[in-house]
Formats: structure tokens, sequence, C-alpha cells
């Protein structure tokens, strides 16, 4: 096998594929159906397009093996997200490589993996390598909003697609290798985007945002501590030591009894109304003490 040929191939294959513009809404995905099919049948390969809409199509196709085994599937989306060109260096849909680098929407999401599995596909039928497993090459439309067109399409009405098969390869996971460690590792990724129920232990006393407290510890006790911790960043980015930040006047977080007088104006009638509502404790951090403004 000519590896090096073949990722060669590769990558005019996934810069051509990048330049198919299949972004969801509105999909598209038949111009990308039609081109993978177009790479499968110049090597005999006969592949399958439905459209669950027009234009929202997916793509089958299947290298038999001896039947000893189930099938594996190599599963990859053919839509791509959005892509704002203002944000881009690069024509996003151009397949373009710079400085050895091969950019565009989709060449990691995904079909950089689809184009890899595609490979795969290629180098297995002309090897004429003996399978005990069918190979199951699937592009789906519609991964990118909610996969109704797409995955969840072919489950329903296409599920024949899918016949004797056993594993399903897809986005995520993978093999990890590092040098550090004594194997690889072989990552299975099975959920994503679910709930994480976390247990949150707070100590301090209790407050509201629109009543200062001096046993905040934020105001009271480390009162600079939020204009250190920028100071402390800016020192950081020059070299500087954290340990001496410089606070300048206007970023320092005042503590309570350095906070400006509010004009009086400010609280003329909203304490007459609180007071009327919740009693003389109502507002301020000692309503008795300083009846008209916060210090
Ligand atoms: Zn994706």
């Amino acid at each position: 096998m000519d590896w090096t040929g073949l990722g060669d191939e590769a990558i005019d294959l996934l810069r051509r594929y990048l330049t198919i513009d299949t972004t969801n809404p509105p999909g598209g995905e038949i111009a990308g159906a039609r081109f993978l099919a177009e790479v499968l049948a110049r090597e005999g390969l006969a592949s399958e397009i439905a459209e669950s809409a027009p234009g929202r199509a997916s793509l089958v196709a299947r290298l038999p093996g001896d039947g000893a085994l189930g099938g594996v599937v190599l599963h990859h989306h053919i839509d791509v997200v959005y892509a704002d060109r203002r944000y881009w260096s690069v024509d996003p849909f151009a397949g373009e490589v710079r400085d050895g680098f091969l950019y565009g929407r989709g060449a990691l999401d995904m079909k950089g993996i689809g184009v890899l599995q595609l490979a795969a596909v290629l180098a297995l039928k002309r090897s004429g390598t003996p399978l005990t497993r069918d190979v199951i090459f699937l592009a789906t439309a519609d991964e990118e909003a909610g996969s109704a067109f797409g995955a969840a399409w072919v489950a329903a009405e296409r599920r024949h697609w899918l016949a004797g098969a056993e594993y399903a390869l897809s986005e995520f996971g993978g093999i990890i290798t590092d040098a550090r460690w004594r194997t690889a590792v072989g990552a299975i990724h099975v959920s994503e985007k679910t709930a994480l129920a976390l247990r949150l232990t707070a100590r301090g006393e209790p407050g509201h945002g629109s009543r200062l407290s001096t046993r905040s510890p934020r105001l009271h006790d480390r009162p600079e501590q939020q204009g250190a911790d920028h100071v402390a960043g800016n020192a950081e980015r020059d070299g500087r030591s954290r340990t001496e930040p410089e606070l300048d006047p206007d970023e320092r977080v005042h503590p309570v009894d350095e906070l400006p007088e509010l004009p009086e104006l400010a609280l003329v009638g909203v304490e007459q109304a609180a007071e009327r509502a919740h009693g003389q404790d109502a507002i301020g951090p000692s309503a008795a003490a300083a009846p008209s403004v916060w210090r």
C-alpha cells in the first residue's frame, strides 16, 4: 500500500469536499453526497443516496465481508455549522492549504473524519483485503441542527442501511497516544451535553446584591482582591511578580466605609415605601443610624 500516495489523495479529497458549502441550515447535503458517490463510483463501489427532504441527503455504501462477524459502520455528517467570514483569515469554503495546514469549515467537524473513513474504504477496496465484517460507509445530513433530517431519519426510514452492523465509529472517541504512556488509550465518547449534578457548599454571610454588608468577604476581608487580580494579571503578562500588585485607584473595589455617598435624592421616597412595606430595617446596612444614605 502506498500510504503516502493515499495520504495525498485524502488531502485532495478533503480540499474538494470542503469547497462544497453544506452549511446547516439550510444544509444542502445532497451536493456533498453526490461528491462522495462519484468518488466511490470511480472505485467501482455502488452507493445509495436518499433524501429526507429536498436537498437533505444521506448516503450509504457497503464493502461486504464474509459474514463471520457483525458489520462496522464508519459514519460522519455531511453538514457543517455557519461560518462568519468576518472572523476567518481564509475563505471557509476554499479548501485552502496555508503553512502546511488545510483550512475550511468542516475540516475538523467533521468532513476530515469523513474523508479518512472514505480513504479507508478506498484502501480496503483496492487492496482486496478479505473482510470478516461488512464495512458500511454512512454519511448523513443534519447533524448540526438536531438530526431529524439525517441520522434520526435514517434510523427510522432506512434501517436496512445498517443491517448486520455491530459497531459504529463516528464523531469523537478515538485512539489517543502519548509518549509518556505505556499504551494507547481507546477513548469511547458515550454522551455529551447532559446535566451534571454538583453539590456546592459556600461558607460566609448570606447577603443580597441590593444590600452592602460589612461582613461580606469580598468587600470587607479582601477589599482590593478584585482589583488586585486584575492588576496581577497585567503584571504576569509584563513579567512582574504576582505578589506586587499595583492598584490603579479607579480599579479598586472600595470597602463599604469608603463608598462614596449616594445623593440623598436617590433614596427619597424609596425608603419610605420600603419602611411601609417591610419595616425600618428594610433598606441599607443600618437604616436607623443612616436613614438616608448608605455609607
Ligand atoms: Zn460534528
